[in-house]
């Protein structure tokens, strides 16, 4: 369906135009001048000097988990892998010397140029190792080789930037679901 949207006539001022002229110019001015002194009423940020807020349930730049000793939580199921409906999770395995833990990432790479950002890796892992909570969504590098993210970006985050919460889910070896579950299934046999 057409919709006809009436336009108002103009007055004979407006017909004059040189008034209109001065009026759009002021708005211009408006705007101009307000981003110089008053740029924090601006509905945009001056990025990169301002950084907008980022909720920490936004799907920014991936990390993986690690274990009090600092390797990485990952224990190289490919479930991610299967899971990423862009294919751009690279992972090889190698076995663990970690009794309790019978493979380790050897090369566990994400291309983020071919990712989407749909957070499905993160939904797949049984163990809780891959996160995409960084609030990072800075994406500038220089070569296509910069974009892929390996296991030592992947692992270096600042725990300090995280809730006392995700520290506490460093303590188990498959975080604190698998804690929950440990004690559960401690309750269970005994
Ligand atoms: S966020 Fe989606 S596209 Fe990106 S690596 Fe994870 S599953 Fe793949
Ligand atoms: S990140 Fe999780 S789902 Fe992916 S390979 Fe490692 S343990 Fe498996």
């Amino acid at each position: 369906m057409v919709r006809q949207i009436k336009q108002k006539p103009m007055n004979w001022i407006e017909r004059l135009y040189i008034f209109e002229a001065f009026r759009g110019l002021f708005t211009t001015m408006k705007h101009y001048l307000r981003g110089f002194f008053r740029y924090e009423t601006l509905p945009t940020v001056p990025y990169p000097e301002m950084k907008p807020e980022i909720l920490p349930t936004y799907r920014a730049k991936h990390r993986l988990m690690l274990r009090p000793d600092g390797t990485p939580r990952c224990v190289a199921c490919f479930m991610c892998a299967a899971a990423c409906p862009a294919n751009c999770i690279y992972i090889e395995a190698d076995s663990s010397l970690d009794g309790r833990i019978e493979k380790k990432p050897s090369r566990f790479e994400i291309d983020h140029l071919v990712c989407v950002f749909c957070g499905l890796c993160v939904e797949a892992c049984p163990v809780d190792a891959i996160r995409m909570d960084t609030c990072d969504t800075s994406y500038v590098h220089r070569t296509r080789e910069d974009f892929i993210a390996n296991l030592e970006t992947l692992t270096q985050w600042n725990p300090n930037d995280y809730s006392q919460n995700d520290v506490l889910s460093q303590a188990a070896p498959g975080g604190i679901k698998n804690q929950q579950a440990l004690e559960s299934w401690k309750l269970r046999v005994y």
